[in-house]
């Protein structure tokens, strides 16, 4: 099996050397590999980046990587990345993909040369994953700590513990087993974008107990085309805010709402119940505010994904209502 590693930078390859951070390459990445793996693999070295200095550009740089290996013949494709936004830059590449050849994504909570480093492992993991048939079809996933996740549920966790990434709701896919790829459950929720050609320019504000209605107003004055809004509970708001998120659909603003609650969606019509309070679902909803079942950082890649592919209003509220 032909496999293609993408390296991006992040903890996994990061190396100090007298106080200079030195970057792993993917060959040097890989000599840390059990031998055997039994596969052919080709390198790029993308880039050498944390993760937290990625936006939209660099995530695209990515998957035009993952189009180009699989368009040069690679049978899967696995890509290294730091932890702190890998969670966006797969569900990124996942929109971009119809299901198919293997992508998995892999990073380390530790540095290489500090004890316990479970970068070889990881990327081991998603190598064995790659080279399984069976890891087809399953849109981006992202291996870490033995487990196999969708680029869709994946969260970072924790911001310290080897286990720190986990699907919160629903759990992995499979795992991998002494170095064998078991695969539990295959992922329901599957969609595709064109690939972008523009970055809409899109932010992500969350509500917290006494906000004010300053983030809304920026927004609307800095004339955005998309707006993520993390609402509280259910998908309520401090009432607040509503004159101003009103004024941002009416004047063209997509605004989607997403959970700030790490699981669970946001209901529509609060269980039915007839009492109704300022800045709830049906004060959203009427205002045109769509709801989405995604958490606020992965519903903002898909609102840029999806207004850069020019949906008609229609089609943009059906893709995030379902
Ligand atoms: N700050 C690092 C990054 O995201 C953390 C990591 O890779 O684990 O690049």
């Amino acid at each position: 099996m032909r496999i293609v590693l993408v390296t991006t930078g992040g903890t996994i390859a990061e190396r100090e050397t007298t106080g200079k951070r030195v970057h792993l390459s993917g060959a040097e990445l890989l000599s840390g590999l059990v031998p055997g793996i039994g596969h052919e693999i080709d390198v790029v070295d993308l880039f050498d980046l944390p993760s937290t200095h990625l936006g939209f550009c660099e995530m695209r740089a990515v998957a035009q990587a993952v189009r180009s290996a699989l368009g040069g013949g690679a049978d899967a494709v696995v890509v290294t990345h730091g932890t702190d936004t890998l969670e966006e830059t797969a569900y990124f590449v996942d929109l971009l993909f119809k299901p198919g050849p293997t992508i998995v994504f892999t990073a380390a909570m530790l540095p290489p040369g500090v004890a316990g480093f479970d970068g070889e492992r990881n990327l081991n993991d998603a190598i064995v994953t790659a080279g399984d048939p069976r890891s087809r079809d399953l849109g981006v996933l992202v291996v870490m700590d033995g487990e196999v996740h969708t680029a869709r549920d994946v969260v970072k966790h924790h911001s310290m513990s080897l286990g720190g990434f986990k699907s919160p709701e629903f759990g992995p896919l499979g795992t991998i087993d002494e170095g064998r790829f078991y695969l539990a459950r295959r992922p329901a929720l599957l969609e595709t974008f064109s690939f972008p050609d523009r970055e809409p320019v899109v932010e992500g504000i969350k509500c917290y107990a006494g906000m004010s209605n300053l983030f809304v107003r920026a927004a609307i004055e800095r004339g955005l085309d998309g707006l993520v809004i993390e609402t509280l509970g259910s998908g309520q708001v401090p009432p607040r805010l509503m004159p101003n998120l009103r004024e941002a659909v009416t004047g063209g603003i997509a605004v989607v709402a997403a959970g700030r609650s790490p699981m669970g969606r946001l209901l529509r019509c609060r269980y039915g119940a007839p009492v109704r309070v300022d800045g709830d679902e049906w004060d959203l909803r009427e205002a045109g505010v769509m709801f989405c079942d995604l958490p606020g950082t992965k519903a903002r890649i898909k609102l840029q994904l999806a207004l850069a592919a020019n949906l008609e209003k229609d089609q943009l509220r059906l893709g995030f209502e379902h």
